[in-house]
């Protein structure tokens, strides 16, 4: 199927140039038509992470859509002048696609975070989402995939999530992806902003561009990861010259 969008390449990462309503509805075509699709949400962090990372560089490259889910890329594509049309956070595709879901009585598996998370993710989605055809759930500290396979395959899922953060959800996806023809996204830490385990930023922060910072100063241990970013813009005007 041809893609109704362009692409912007930012340190050798394509990323999809249009609007997050356009993009969802090409997904929500992709799982009608039972078209295999990898979809990967890309920050500076897994930006800089492939630069240096050549296997999941070649990884990545494999995806059917990468979206631009940090402000950093859509920055970025700025400085370097090639614009991208907008910011399409994984957490928004991800609320996107279960009321969809919800509404089209889809089949939804989903795997990662913790496991008492994924005990009131299902709770939620009932409450939430009473149209989702839920066939599975499975916390992300496995130590085999045997179980989890399994159902995947049995019941051959419109949409699998897989939050257990990068690189290990674009690893474990591009080695399943041919268990089933629906849509494979890895969400990072959605679930537990979904559940409340994780809070997003309020408004004010997020309109601001500032989400990053909210979650610096309510997570120190993040400095060390989100010193990356820094980098990845030192990069970019580096390029710029
Ligand atoms: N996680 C997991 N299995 C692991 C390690 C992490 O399921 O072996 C989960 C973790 O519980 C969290 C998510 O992966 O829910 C990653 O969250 P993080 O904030 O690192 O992701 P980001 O959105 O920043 O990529």
């Amino acid at each position: 199927m041809n893609k109704p969008f362009s692409s912007i390449e930012i340190l050798g990462i394509p990323f999809a140039n249009t609007t997050r309503d356009q993009f969802v509805n090409q997904l929500q075509k992709r799982i009608n038509h039972h078209e295999n699709t990898f979809v990967v949400t890309a920050n500076p962090e897994i930006v800089m992470y492939a630069q240096k990372e050549p296997n999941y560089q070649k990884l990545i490259l494999t995806a059917d859509y990468i979206s631009p889910d940090g402000i950093g890329i859509v920055r970025a594509s700025h400085t370097l002048k090639t614009p991208l049309s907008e910011r399409i956070p994984g957490y928004d595709i991800f609320m996107d696609l279960l009321n969809w879901a919800s509404q089209n009585q889809k089949k939804v598996y989903f795997l990662g975070a913790k496991p008492q998370v994924i005990q009131q993710l299902k709770l939620k989605l009932t409450k939430d989402f009473p149209g989702l055809k839920l066939v599975g759930a499975h916390d992300g500290y496995f130590k085999s995939e045997t179980e989890i396979v399994a159902t995947i395959e049995k019941q051959q899922p419109d949409i699998i999530f897989v939050a257990t953060g990068f690189p290990n959800q674009e690893k474990f996806i591009a080695s399943n992806r041919h268990l089933t023809k629906g849509l494979w996204m890895g969400v990072g830490g959605s679930f537990d902003v979904f559940v409340g385990a994780v809070k997003r930023a309020p408004k004010w922060w997020q309109t601001h561009h500032l989400e990053w910072f909210y979650r610096l100063v309510t997570d120190p241990r993040r400095l060390k990861r989100q010193l990356i970013i820094p980098q990845f813009m030192w990069k970019i005007h580096q390029l710029k010259k």
